[in-house]
């Protein structure tokens, strides 16, 4: 196989704020992967909260050409566990490999990667929108331009919790869903703000405290009025039993995994645990969101807007439609680029 590697940049519609920080724009690397005239197409949306930089990701993938030199690409599960021994973490550079292992099979099947994997496409789910941190006065504008998304998710975690859910709420009657994004240090503080949040229309919250706090979380589990779903605490399937005694759900992303094949094993020994799963995403392009979305018939919560963010898509795929994600019906992954 030949590896080709670019890299793109995805100019963002509004500043992206969380609780960590902002950005008004992403540089990702891309590759594509060839052999037999087939291109399959991978996407890396690294992130620094997992020691990630476009660097990092760049050198894990120029490591990744010996063994893909010489590989049947139709192996993809054994090259998968060929990549994975390259190398701790840079799960990115992992999930795009995937990725375009996974677009290729499909390709050369002829089919949709949905057919490949044995799902229903009309089982899709309806996506959240999520609103990053603003001003009160942007974040209510952001859910007046969001009028097509039934569901929404805010992100909070910072000083200004309380004044932000109000100013949604003057807006919007929406099921809410929540972010904290590890933002309240604290489990009393937490807890305050999860009971508070139960009044206000909250479905669930997503990572309340900190990773690694896992005692805080069975102690919060027992006592908070919403579901509490798992992000910064779980990226492979390895994190997921001990998770199981703290968390109700689990929110997977394929660059947080290193990819499909991960995410799936994720998705099966969550289930067994009797998690509830949430399919979410970095801000991606249409590449990487297409490619999850193709996972996301087998889950309870979609969060697959990180392509809606950007107003430069290098890519068109999956799309939304009154919230539920529609998957393309062209073959591979399915996405066609827009540049
Ligand atoms: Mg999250």
């Amino acid at each position: 196989m030949n590896l080709k590697i670019s890299t793109k940049t995805l100019e963002l519609k509004h500043t992206w704020t969380i609780s960590r920080g902002s950005s008004t724009s992403k540089t990702y690397n891309f590759i594509e992967l060839e052999a037999e005239g087939v291109t399959g197409l991978g996407e890396a949306a690294h992130n620094v909260r997992y020691d990630e930089s476009l660097e990092s990701i760049h050198d894990f993938l120029e490591n990744t050409r010996p063994v893909l030199a010489s590989a049947n690409p139709m192996e993809y599960f054994e090259l998968g566990l060929e990549i994975a021994k390259l190398g701790e973490g840079q799960q990115a550079a992992k999930a795009a490999i995937d990725i375009a292992l996974m677009d290729w099979n499909a390709k050369k099947l002829g089919v949709p990667l949905y057919r490949v994997l044995g799902l229903r496409a009309g089982k899709t789910p309806l996506t959240s929108y999520s609103i990053g941190i603003d001003t009160l006065e942007v974040m209510q504008q952001k859910i007046i331009e969001a009028r097509d998304y039934p569901l929404l998710k805010i992100k909070l975690g910072g000083e200004n919790d309380e004044a932000i859910m109000q100013a949604v709420r003057e807006v919007t009657n929406k099921t809410i869903r929540v972010d904290a994004n590890e933002g309240w240090r604290d489990r009393n503080e937490a807890l305050e703000k999860i009971t508070w949040l139960a009044q206000m229309g909250v479905e669930f919250v997503e990572q309340p405290m900190p990773a690694n706090r896992l005692e805080d979380i069975a102690w919060l589990r027992q006592r908070s009025p919403l579901p509490l779903v798992a992000d910064e605490d779980v990226k492979t399937a390895k994190d997921i039993p001990a998770l199981a005694q703290a968390y109700d759900g689990i929110n997977i992303k394929i660059m947080k995994s290193g990819g499909l094949q991960e995410a799936w094993r994720m998705i099966l020994l969550a289930r067994s645990l009797g998690l509830k799963i949430m399919l979410g995403c970095m801000v991606e392009s249409a590449l990487g969101i297409t490619a999850a979305a193709h996972l996301s018939p087998l889950v309870d919560w979609a969060d697959l807007d990180g392509n809606l963010l950007i107003k430069n898509d290098p890519y068109q795929g999956s799309y939304v439609s009154e919230g539920k994600i529609i998957l393309p019906n062209a073959t591979g992954i399915g996405v066609q680029p827009t540049f």
